[in-house]
């Protein structure tokens, strides 16, 4: 570790009282120090590779196996999180981070978080703080409304989409199952199997919440998709019959707004009707493409959402909102309440109105303040600053894809209906056909012999791609497989991310593909 760190028991002292914090002199100077660092990172994260270089270990052994006994100064500090913990870093912030789906701490939203942070309020009570529990109903509201849900939606803020449907699934739970709260589902002859139904392009949380609500996996039906990676609102029915009469009990329908893998939009109006004539919760995971709503040529993506009992959006995700922060919704939140609810004796309050109080909305006492950088968010870009940006993001994808659709030695998987694209190279001498994937949607499933031996070749192929892709530093792209096909995806969706890094993308795919082949 630093050299000052040895021996060093009364250097902590100098900015320190004996028993007390800081003090505020040092606390001046360091976050100066800070706020300046952070503004040249926030400008400048392309000096670093986007894709942390170190090898698995490195940050755990460069750091003492054992606590410091003396306490040393924030200076010391700082130069290991520059020396050993910045190189192990994945730069999220990073304008040529195309992976997974990229996400923003924007800078209004970081300064929020330093506040917060100061601030360190636990907002389980209206009591513990009403300008958190007010200011998450404000902001929830707003957001709302921009994307045209209606008021009878409670919202509720979560850490992750993971957690909300959790949540989600714990209402349905609550409803489906009488007694669940009490007597549980082990040893009930009364509660026969349930079941949960979720396209086969569901996220994995939906997999984890059923197995945290003690359902078991087997209680997931995946329902088929169609060739655009969609739920086939008929298929639910016939599964939804078929366990009927099987003696299965329907326990709720997750339709996903944005897939992980495509971004594909399961037809939510219909899969609302199935739900509506069979009684069952119906759940949407917009984690991503909720927001998608704000914009004009994709206002429609939420249609039919209004009719369900509970959804959840990530404002983490393409809100430029730092992680964490997910906005859950839900039209039974009472349900949830009731599911839930329980004050011991040390937290039973007076308040001569009636409040909300956050803490029975869900599993968790203990809640941060994390509206404060929703609210700094929304406030900072305004409706019309956020609209652009994700407008701007939707036109680079579409870009991208357009590159692809043009190349020979490219083709894409599926269509772009937002900001990422899903594409791969073709091996050398198998040409792109332009069948296999339509400019305007169609990601063909047609098989073949020959497409067999193709893809075997374009599944090493495009291995090795992302892998010298990524290698350079430059930009961050990730995978996924479709129809058993090796697939790689560009998501856009930095703050910061403009044509020149899409751009730059291409290149190196471009140049990359050619040293490969
Ligand atoms: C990202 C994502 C999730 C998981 O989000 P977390 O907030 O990390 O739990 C769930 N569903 C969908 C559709 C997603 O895109």
């Amino acid at each position: 570790m630093a050299d000052d760190t040895a021996g060093s028991g009364t250097v902590a002292g100098k900015e320190m009282e004996r028993l007390g914090d800081m003090d505020a002199e040092a606390f001046r100077r360091h976050g100066h120090a800070l706020v300046d660092w952070i503004a040249d990172y926030l400008n400048r994260t392309e000096r670093y590779p986007v894709l942390s270089k170190n090898p698995p270990g490195a940050v755990r052994d460069a750091l003492p196996p054992s606590p410091p006994e003396k306490g040393v100064p924030f200076d010391a500090i700082f130069r290991d999180f520059e020396r050993v913990i910045l190189p192990g870093v994945t730069h999220w912030n990073h304008p040529g981070f195309f992976a997974y789906f990229a996400i923003s701490g924007a800078a209004a939203g970081v300064l929020a978080e330093f506040l917060s942070a100061a601030l360190n309020v636990q907002a389980m009570l209206w009591r513990t703080s009403p300008a958190a529990t007010e200011l998450e109903e404000v902001t929830l509201g707003w957001l709302r409304q921009l994307l045209g849900l209606p008021d009878t939606f409670e919202g509720v803020i979560y850490d992750t989409a993971s957690i909300s449907s959790l949540h989600a699934l714990a209402a349905a739970r609550h409803r489906a199952v009488a007694g669940v709260r009490t007597r549980g589902l082990a040893g009930r002859p009364d509660v026969g199997p349930l079941r949960v139904y979720a396209s086969e392009q569901a996220h994995s949380s939906i997999d984890k919440a059923i197995m945290t609500l003690g359902l078991g996996h087997d209680a997931l039906s995946h329902v088929p998709a169609d060739d655009e990676f969609r739920m086939r609102p008929e298929a639910l029915r016939e599964a939804i019959a078929a366990d009927r009469a099987g003696g299965v009990t329907p326990l709720a329908v997750v339709a996903t707004v944005g897939t992980t893998s495509t971004t594909s939009v399961d037809p939510v109006g219909p899969i609302a009707d199935i739900c509506a004539d069979e009684g069952i919760w119906l759940h949407v995971d917009a984690a991503y493409a909720g927001v998608a709503a704000l914009v004009p040529e994709t206002r429609g993506v939420l249609a039919g959402c209004d009719r369900a009992d509970s959804f959840v959006v990530n404002p983490h995700k393409w809100l430029f909102t730092p992680f964490d922060l997910s906005a859950f919704y839900c039209r039974h939140m009472d349900t949830l309440r009731d599911a839930f609810s329980l004050t011991p004796d040390y937290l039973q309050t007076l308040e001569a109105v009636e409040v909300r109080n956050l803490m029975d909305t869900g599993v968790q006492l203990g809640r941060r303040f994390r509206s404060l950088k929703l609210w700094a968010i929304l406030r900072h870009f305004g409706s019309e600053g956020i609209r652009d940006r994700l407008a701007e993001h939707m036109r680079l994808a579409r870009l991208f894809a357009a590159w692809v659709d043009e190349s020979r030695d490219f083709e894409r998987l599926a269509p772009v209906p937002f900001s990422v694209v899903c594409f791969r190279a073709l091996p050398a001498g198998a040409a792109a056909a332009p069948g296999r994937a339509g400019t305007d949607g169609g990601a063909s499933t047609a098989g073949g012999a020959a497409d067999a031996a193709v893809d075997a070749a374009a599944d090493t192929l495009n291995e090795r791609l992302i892998e010298a892709v990524n290698a350079t530093g430059e930009v961050f792209l990730s995978h996924t497989r479709l129809d058993g096909r090796f697939t790689i995806r560009l998501a856009v969706g930095h703050v910061r991310t403009e044509e020149r890094h899409v751009r730059r993308a291409w290149e190196l795919l471009d140049e990359k593909l050619r040293a490969l082949r």
